[in-house]
């Protein structure tokens, strides 16, 4: 069978949340085996999140974990609790097979997307659209299909520079390295993905997809509140 994609996605109450979660929705009832982890930002679960979750007909699991402090990297401690939730409920000597997806609310995504990431064996690669400044950010191949380096404006040198959307991780690895999360202190702003992933594997694991790197399947899209907004009607209609 198909292995399962654990899409993971950490939310906070914005204007726009509800908004961002139906259209998210919406992409992912096109994948098969898809396996929603969605972490609310926040003290408790919200009802806006819930129904929205229940009525989706997804195969879901809602969890919540409020943000302590500032974090340089907003959703770390939301991914960390989804991380968990992998550990607690899969072992190494399951049979099944899994992919693990960070995937921010507010993003595009292609559904060529899903099945380039699916049969990732170690960590797998590709470019982002709108990702640090540029039309896309992307991994550089060799001759050899190994990705050998990034074409990215910020800090190329990165051993990982890659974006949040930008890779997918066998389940497998993630529950042998039990050890590995997001870091929440001390780290630099923009290290995040490369801190990470270094604690995973080395570049030579890395597997490009979508074309050795040459395909966007993925944009780092901002979805932003309209301006001067007014709240007029019933206040207790959801929206
Ligand atoms: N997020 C969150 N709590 C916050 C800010 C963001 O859970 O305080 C979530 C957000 O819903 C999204 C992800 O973390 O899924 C990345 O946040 P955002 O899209 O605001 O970041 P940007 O795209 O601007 O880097
Ligand atoms: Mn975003």
């Amino acid at each position: 069978s198909l292995p399962t994609i654990y899409a993971i996605t950490p939310t906070y109450k914005r204007l726009v949340q509800k908004a961002d979660l139906t259209r998210m929705s919406n992409t992912l009832l096109h994948v098969a085996n898809l396996h929603w982890i969605v972490v609310e930002d926040s003290e408790n679960k919200t009802s806006l999140v819930g129904d929205l979750l229940k009525k989706t007909g997804l195969n879901y699991t809602h969890l919540n974990i409020p943000e302590t402090k500032k974090l340089t990297s907003r959703g770390s401690r939301q991914r960390n609790l989804a991380l968990k939730w992998l550990r607690d409920n899969f072992s190494v000597n399951d049979s099944n097979e899994g992919v693990v997806y960070f995937a921010d609310d507010d993003n595009t995504y292609s559904l060529e997307l899903f099945d380039e990431m699916r049969y990732t064996k170690k960590v797998s690669v590709w470019p982002v659209g709108f990702t640090g400044q540029m039309r896309f950010g992307s991994c550089k191949v060799d001759e050899l299909g190994k990705v050998s380096g990034w074409v990215v404006l910020f800090d190329p040198n990165r051993p990982f520079a890659v974006d949040m959307a930008g890779f997918a991780i066998n389940l497998k690895l993630i529950l042998t390295k039990s050890k590995v999360t997001f870091r929440l202190f001390n780290i630099a702003a923009g290290r995040q993905e490369t801190t990470f992933l270094g604690d995973l594997v080395t570049l030579s694991d890395l597997e490009p997809k979508a074309a050795n790197c040459t395909k966007v399947l993925v944009w780092h899209t901002r979805t932003s509140a309209p301006p001067n907004i007014l709240s007029l009607g019933d206040p207790n209609i959801e929206s």
